[in-house]
Parts: C-alpha cells; sequence; structure tokens
C-alpha cells in the first residue's frame, strides 16, 4: 500500500509534462531590445562600430523583430532646410545588413550617420537600417541567410515569384543553401517589416548596400549615378526575389546598390567620402525637392438643405 505522499508524488509526475503546453499558450512575446541595446549587440561584433557610435543616433526599433525576436534598428535624419510650402524634402531609405556576413555594408551606416548627424544643412529626410539581419550576423559564424535560413534579398514579392525564385535557385544555383529564397513571397518577418515599411514611408530613393563585388548596381527609372567613389556601374541583372527587381522594378523606385570590395574591411575615409559626395551629387541632380503631396478637399455637408424654402423642409417631415 503506497502512502498519501507517495501517490501525490505519482499524480503530480503523470500531471507535470502537461503543464509547460498549457502554459505556452500563454507564454508572453520575448521584449525587443531597445535601440541603444541593439545598437551595442553590433559594437560588440565589429570592432568598426564604437559605443560612441551609437550614442550619436538616437536609434528607434521596428515593432517587428526578426526571426530571433532581434531587434531592426532606425535611425531618423529629418531634414533641417526650410522649403517652399507646395515643396517637401525627398525621402531617401538607406539599408545595410541585409546580408548578416556583409560586415561592411553595416559599419559603413555609422560612418554616413556621422555625416549626416553633422549636417546642418540637411537637404533630405533620410532614413537608416544599418542591419536588416541582425540573427545573421551575430549567428556565430555570421550568416548570409536569416535564422530561417533564407535569403532575404531572394524573397522579396516580385513580380511571379513562385514560378521563378524556387526554379531560379535550382537550375542557376544549383540549391544553393546561401541563397535560399524561402517557401513563399515575403514569408520572412523581416521581408514582411521591410514592405509595409517602404508602403508606409514612400522613400523616393533606396540605397542598399552589400559586399564584395567592388561594383555598384542600379534598378529603377533615372539614370543611374555613373559611379559612387570608387564603384562604378555594373548592372548585375534582377534576381527573382531581390530587393533592387522588387522596388526598382515592381515599385518603379530608384534602387542604388553599392557592392563594396570586401565584406570584412571596411573602405578609406576617403573612399567613403568620396561614394558619399557622388551620392549626394545624384540626388541634387536627379532627386532634389518633391512636389508636397496634396490632400484632397474634405466632402463638405450638403448646404443646400439648410437654405431651402421652410415649406419645402416642412413638406420632407
Ligand atoms: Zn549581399
Amino acid at each position: 500500500m503506497i502512502s498519501q505522499y507517495a501517490r501525490a508524488l505519482l499524480i503530480a509526475c503523470i500531471l507535470l509534462p502537461t503543464l509547460p503546453a498549457a502554459h505556452a499558450g500563454q507564454s508572453r512575446p520575448i521584449p525587443l531590445a531597445n535601440g541603444q541595446q541593439g545598437c551595442l549587440m553590433m559594437a560588440n561584433l565589429l570592432s568598426s562600430i564604437s559605443q560612441g557610435d551609437c550614442d550619436l543616433v538616437d536609434f528607434g526599433v521596428a515593432d517587428t523583430g526578426t526571426v530571433q525576436q532581434r531587434p531592426i534598428l532606425i535611425g531618423e535624419f529629418p531634414a533641417r532646410r526650410v522649403l517652399p510650402v507646395d515643396k517637401r524634402p525627398a525621402r531617401v531609405l538607406l539599408l545595410g545588413g541585409i546580408h548578416g556576413d556583409e560586415y561592411s555594408s553595416v559599419s559603413i551606416q555609422f560612418r554616413w550617420a556621422e555625416q549626416l548627424a553633422s549636417d546642418d544643412e540637411r537637404r533630405y529626410h533620410w532614413r537608416m537600417l544599418p542591419c536588416l539581419n541582425l540573427d545573421g550576423l551575430l549567428a556565430g559564424p555570421a550568416t548570409r541567410v536569416n535564422a530561417n535560413g533564407v535569403d532575404l534579398n531572394r524573397n522579396f514579392p516580385t513580380l511571379a515569384w513562385e514560378s521563378r525564385a524556387l526554379p531560379y535557385w535550382t537550375q542557376q544555383t544549383g540549391r544553393d543553401p546561401r541563397r535560399y529564397p524561402g517557401p513563399a513571397p515575403a514569408s520572412e518577418p523581416e521581408v514582411q517589416w521591410l514592405v509595409e515599411e517602404i508602403a508606409a514611408f514612400k522613400p523616393d530613393v533606396i540605397v542598399s548596400v552589400h559586399a564584395p563585388l567592388g561594383v555598384l548596381d542600379f534598378d529603377g527609372p533615372p539614370p543611374p549615378p555613373p559611379q559612387l567613389g570608387m564603384l562604378h556601374l555594373d548592372r548585375l541583372g534582377a534576381y527573382p526575389g531581390s530587393l533592387g527587381n522588387y522596388a526598382g522594378r515592381s515599385l518603379s523606385l530608384p534602387v542604388i546598390t553599392p557592392e563594396l570590395h570586401y565584406a570584412g574591411i571596411m573602405p578609406t575615409d576617403a573612399q567613403i567620402a568620396g561614394m558619399w559626395n557622388d551620392l549626394i551629387e545624384w540626388l541634387d541632380t536627379h532627386v532634389g525637392e518633391r512636389d508636397r503631396d496634396v490632400e484632397p478637399r474634405p466632402v463638405l455637408p450638403d448646404w443646400s438643405l439648410l437654405l431651402a424654402p421652410p415649406e419645402t423642409l416642412l413638406l420632407r417631415w
């Protein structure tokens, strides 16, 4: 005959495996790190980003995290010039780290952030996403793909993605795991968020930095810059699911893609300044200020009803 204590223990052992499952449905989402914490995650990994760089920009975070609930940082640099009432500053979206193992594409954002922070005559409204794929950057070793093993730059919902992306991956890349486009267009939270962000921010230009091809790629309508600093224009073509294909061709937005020479070595200060100066010159020439979006006139009530003769109103009652 078993004791009361042993019986209680036996019942507890039978029940216990079910308890975590009961709690799992009620689990609270892990809170995202704030902008400063997210920035320090990068600074701890990359010697080219300092704590001072993280103090320079008051990074916000996206309301959606990465697959592993790491933050997507957002740096905001509004224009500082006063414009006529019918004009607005052009909006420029700067991106790094779509591929987590391209360190220089992340670090160069902080050099440009210094430029933007010190510019008292900022002509454009800049929004900076220094690292879209923080899971890939911090994977140890860093990976091109995100935590689901998806190449984010093949996951954007481009035209006929379903019939093109997976066949391209199979036939042209030999099922290269570094270039897996994912199970469906925009299947990844990082891409879903960026697609919504582009729709909300409505950039006039996107600059998406990669490495290490050492060229300048371009998608979209206006004449491309012939070079950005040491990078000369060499259009790479449109891959199914790439950001350039999605924003440049599906949305008709200019997408400038500097491919730095090295993923693990930063360009020199002079090279970084040369790229920046050419970018600003191209923006000043081809983008400039934009006409302000005109709000639709409000629909007024039908005042004629109140001005109608009293007998008409009486008849209606
Ligand atoms: Zn890349």
